[in-house]
């Protein structure tokens, strides 16, 4: 028999179009899956998000072995399992003495680390193919990144409409501007309510995986059910039409809004599904431009979608790789509070954070304004340490990868990267939340006080984070501004609102040490 070609296919590539698997019969392929411990535990991820990964790949197993294709699945609880791809490659290859290991590059730098050791330590050749399911390749990141000082995602954005054609007149953008964000910024009116995104219940092979991360990963933050994430590529498509039926109409309008108890209003849901590869992110641009094409959904709001895949989407991983090592460490703002136990725990009493950790815990999901300005902004303006940030977005998000968590969390929400990603600190008091959420008038704070024990804490912690990182941000032509409404204060009113700052993050109790990492 000739010696297969072995295709090891990681958590988060599982789609049919995979680079690796491109041309090779199933006769001559052994594909290679592997659950393994340091994965799954490298930080402590939310139940959900292990539950999804695994079941996912295990479907995708079947539907290999359904094409004729043998695959070697190394389970989590197999006695022999050495808990590490390198390790279970290594097996792998004692058992099919493969001709050849062909494997699609890792979205994360220490997977893309360990596979470089791979050369040289097997008896055969390796290929790392680039992962062409991205619309952008890292040498256009790197042409684009090339000279400028801020990378600034507008110009990228447009790079990509062109290369694509979505949403393009010849060489001018349909509607005759390029982004209609000023257009995407409504605040919920009284009752919003968006149609429910479709659950999947759980088949046995995905009860199965919730039985074993009930019994191994029980220390994990998060709830581990009702579980009702896409685990396959139908019902990814049947989530994706459901959200181009009933809620991209209105994607646009609402996506900055929070609404009380509505966890998710128009958004797509669909990101679990973009990461893992059930989804192709060409795809439905594709659609969403045909739901504009045939009038079932309006330009901002299409335009809206489009931006936030082949702008947002690309442009992180483009910048990750482009940033990366030095990003993980990126600390510009020295910032060196650690992330408080409420994060992990939902218990204070500020209304707008509790529902965010709520979401979080029980659906390992929270929407983009949730995750930028309510949480991230509060880890910005009380000077929360980013690595203990990074670590809780990449735990307790079903969604997060590191190339797409580390981008938004060092870049947009921290400020880390010293402004490559972010012209400006997202910095916000109580009255951006106040704006565009119902969140205030539950809560027991009041986000019209902006000092002393009632006042809303983003407000005083608003004006301490600008005086603490005055030196850094005075210059900065976006905001440096907002230093004169602050000076002609007056010294007394700036004590208050210092004291009142202090006496908050005092409060605050450190989170205990193993919720993210053991
Ligand atoms: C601090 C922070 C951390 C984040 N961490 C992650 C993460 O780990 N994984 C992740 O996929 N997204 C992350 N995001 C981006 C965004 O919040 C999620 O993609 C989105 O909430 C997923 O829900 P959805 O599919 O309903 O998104 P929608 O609002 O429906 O958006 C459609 C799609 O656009 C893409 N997208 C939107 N915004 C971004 C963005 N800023 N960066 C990259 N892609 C984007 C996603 O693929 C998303 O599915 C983060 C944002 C912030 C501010
Ligand atoms: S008053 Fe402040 S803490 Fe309370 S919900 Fe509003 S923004 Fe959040």
């Amino acid at each position: 028999m000739t010696r297969p070609v072995l295709v090891p296919i990681l958590g988060d590539q599982l789609s049919r179009n995979i680079p690796s698997l491109e041309g090779l019969s199933p006769a001559s392929t052994v594909v290679l899956m592997m659950e393994v411990w340091d994965e799954a535990t490298y930080v402590k991820h939310h139940k959900q998000k292990i539950v999804l990964i695994f079941a996912a790949m295990r479907h995708f197993a079947e539907e290999l072995r359904a094409e004729g294709f043998t695959v070697d699945y190394v389970r989590l609880d197999d006695p022999a399992n050495t808990g590490s791809f390198t390790g279970e490659v290594a097996r792998a290859v004692e058992r099919h003495a493969p001709s050849e290991i062909r494997v699609t590059e890792s979205g994360e730098w220490r997977v893309h680390e360990a596979m470089l050791e791979w050369e040289g330590r097997f008896p055969c050749p390796i290929s790392i193919l680039p992962d062409t399911r991205f619309i952008a390749t890292h040498a256009e990141f790197r042409a684009f990144a090339e000279g400028r000082k801020h990378l600034t995602m507008e110009y990228f954005y447009r790079e990509m409409r062109r290369k694509t054609g979505l949403l393009m007149e010849g060489d001018k953008p349909t509607g005759g501007v390029w982004n209609l964000d000023s257009e995407n910024r409504e605040p919920p009116k009284e009752g919003l309510k968006a149609p429910p995104a479709p659950k999947f219940a759980p088949d046995a092979i995905t009860q199965e995986v919730i039985a074993l991360v009930g019994a191994r990963f029980a220390d994990h933050f998060g709830d581990l059910e009702p579980f009702g994430w896409p685990v396959t590529r139908e019902q990814a498509l049947e989530a994706a039409e459901a959200f181009f039926a009933r809620r991209l109409e209105k994607f646009g309008p609402y996506q900055d809004a929070m609404v009380h108890g509505e966890d998710d209003l128009y958004h797509s849901m669909l990101s679990t599904s973009l990461n893992i590869g059930l989804l192709d992110p060409l795809e439905l641009c594709h659609a969403a431009e045909a739901a504009y094409k045939s009038g079932r959904a309006p330009l901002n709001s299409v335009e809206g979608f489009i931006r936030q895949i082949i702008g947002w989407r690309e442009y992180v991983r483009g910048f990750y790789w482009h940033q990366m090592p030095g990003l993980a460490a990126a600390n510009e703002l020295s910032a060196h509070r650690p992330l408080p136990e409420f994060f992990w725990t939902g218990a204070t009493d500020m209304r707008c954070l509790a529902d965010c950790i709520r979401t979080t815990r029980e659906d390992a999901h929270a929407h983009h304004i949730q995750r930028l300005m309510v949480l991230g902004n509060f880890c910005l303006i009380a000077g929360i340490d980013p690595r203990e940030v990074a670590d809780w977005y990449l735990a307790v998000y079903a969604d997060a990868f590191e190339w797409v968590e580390l981008p938004n969390v060092a870049g947009m929400v921290l400020y880390a990267d010293g402004g490559r990603l972010a012209t400006k600190p997202y910095a916000a008091s109580g009255n951006y939340i106040n704006k565009m959420s119902n969140y205030c008038s539950g809560c027991r704070y009041k986000v019209a006080e902006k000092t002393g024990p009632k006042a809303c804490p983003f407000n005083p912690l608003y004006w301490d984070f600008m005086e603490r990182n005055r030196d850094k941000l005075e210059s900065n032509h976006r905001i440096g501004r907002i230093y004169a409404t602050w000076d002609k204060m007056g010294e007394a009113k700036q004590r208050e609102y210092l004291e009142s700052a202090e006496k908050f993050l005092d409060s605050l109790e450190p989170a205990r040490k193993g919720w993210a990492r053991n």
